[in-house]
Order: structure tokens, then sequence, then C-alpha cells
């Protein structure tokens, strides 16, 4: 069985709610955490209070240190601490600051106690369970701030997930490819565009950059409020549709998985739950 991937954040195109990133990769009685953004804690909670499996080790990776990656983390923290005491939790993230604040330093001092602190950058490699897990640094922001993409493979088959990214550079074109899933900021269907953080790319153009690469699926994330999923994929040309999949707060699904099997698994659930 492969890695299983719950998407925790939330994405509602076409309302006033921001988006926030956190997806939860479990293998076996292992859980990688990517990103922890706002308003994500006690979705997290839920999820691993509904884990039948008991949990041995949690490792957290911040993508960067912007508030829908980074902010959920203080209070997940003092969660884990409280209930889960026996888990042993690794959290991967760059001490680069933005705006005075350094998160590394900040959580490093609230729980350097209690979890063990990694500095996150390009040549971080670890296992999560049979996996292996690297970066690359993606050019989402300017300045001293780095946001990095994960990708995690198990020699035959990888994902990869971008987080925040302006455009598909050579540096990220080589960590892409030949991925079975890259799970890729939907950037803005319009135009590249710089918020007042950092830089989202141009929908069709990071999309078919990435597909190029020899990459079988496309799961687009972080869709921004102000377009509705039609916008993102009438922005696509024909070709690239079809490997493009716009990801759903509580998705789940393999991480090595194509398109196909999911539209199969759609099938399969809307048959249940013609018959319940
Ligand atoms: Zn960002
Ligand atoms: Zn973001």
């Amino acid at each position: 069985m492969d890695a299983i991937c719950t998407v925790i954040g939330s994405y509602a195109p076409n309302t006033r709610m921001k988006s926030t990133s956190c997806y939860i990769i479990s293998h076996k009685r292992k859980l990688l955490i990517l990103d922890v953004g706002q308003f994500v804690k006690e979705k997290i909670v839920k999820y691993i209070c509904s884990t039948k499996q008991e949990i041995d080790d949690i490792t957290i990776v911040i993508s960067h240190n912007h508030l829908d990656h980074v902010a959920g983390l203080i209070s997940l923290g003092d969660f884990l601490i409280k209930y889960f005491p026996h888990v042993f939790v690794k959290i991967y993230m760059s001490d680069t600051s933005e705006k005075y604040v350094n998160w590394y330093k900040m959580m490093n001092k609230k729980y350097g106690n209690a979890f063990e602190f990694k500095r996150l950058d390009e040549t971080t490699v670890f296992k999560f369970s049979k996996y292996d897990v690297s970066f690359a640094k993606t050019n989402h922001c300017s300045g001293k701030l780095k946001s990095y993409a994960t990708k995690i493979s198990d020699g035959y088959n990888t994902f990869v997930y971008t987080s925040d990214i302006a455009s598909i550079d050579d540096n990220i074109k080589k960590f892409v490819k030949n991925a079975d899933v890259v799970m890729l900021d939907a950037g803005n269907p319009v135009e590249r565009r710089k918020t007042l953080k950092g830089y989202h790319g141009k929908t069709n153009e990071i999309v078919s950059s990435v597909l190029k690469c020899n990459v079988k699926s496309v799961f687009l994330t972080h869709l921004k409020a102000c377009f509705s999923e039609t916008d993102y994929l009438n922005s696509l040309n024909e070709e690239d549709k079809r490997s493009v999949y716009i990801v759903h707060e509580e998705d789940v699904f393999n991480i090595f998985s194509s398109i196909k099997s999911l539209e199969i698994f759609k099938i399969q659930q809307s048959k249940v739950l013609a018959v319940v």
C-alpha cells in the first residue's frame, strides 16, 4: 500500500475566504505533514483522533514562512504536547525571516525541548517510512524568505508538492521530471501576479511547463478565492486539461494516483451514494 494524502487545507474559489495549506501524508504508523497554515489545527486534531492506528512519529515540513503555510503550527504544537507526548515530532523549517518574524527561532524557543527542530534547505534529505524525501528551492519569494518544493519517491514513483511558485524554472523542471503527480500552486488563471507577499504563476503557463517534463498528472491546489474552478480549467489548453485535477478540501488519494484512478474512485463513490 502506497502513502495516502489527505487534503486538510481549504481552497474556496469564488468566496472571500483565504486559502490555507496543509496536507497529511500517511504511511503505516507515520505521518508527514506538509505545511500547517492558519485555521487548520482543528482539522488536524480531528484527523489524528479519527485515525484508528496508533501514530509513532510525525514529521512536519514548512515550505515557507507565510501565514497560510505556517501559522497553525503554534496551536498544533500545544495540542501534540498535551495529548500525544509519546509521539516523536520532528519539524523542518527554514530559518529565513520576513518582516522581522523568524519562525524558526520563535518555534525552536517555544518547542525546542519537546520537538526536534531541523533547518530546511536544498541539501535536506530524509527517510519517511520507505520513501526518500528531498527538496528544491522555488522562486515564489524574492529577498530573504525561501520557499521549498518537496519530493517523495520510492525509487519508482514520485510525488512532488511545489507549494507556492512563480514559474517553472530550470531548477524545478529538473526536480519534477518524470513525476507521477505534481501538486502545483494553481497560481492565477489571468496573469502572473505578485501578491503582497510573493509571486504566483499564470496557470496555463505553469501547468504546460510541468506537463512538458513528462509528468503524468498535475493536481492544482492553492486556488485564489477571486476565481472559480471553471476559470482555472478554462484557462488551460484542451490537451493539458486531461492531465489536470483540482484538489478539494478532504480529498484523499494515493500520492502516486493517476487522474484515471481518481475518476474511477469518484464513480465508485457516486455509486455507493446512489445505493445509500
Ligand atoms: Zn507564500
Ligand atoms: Zn501560500
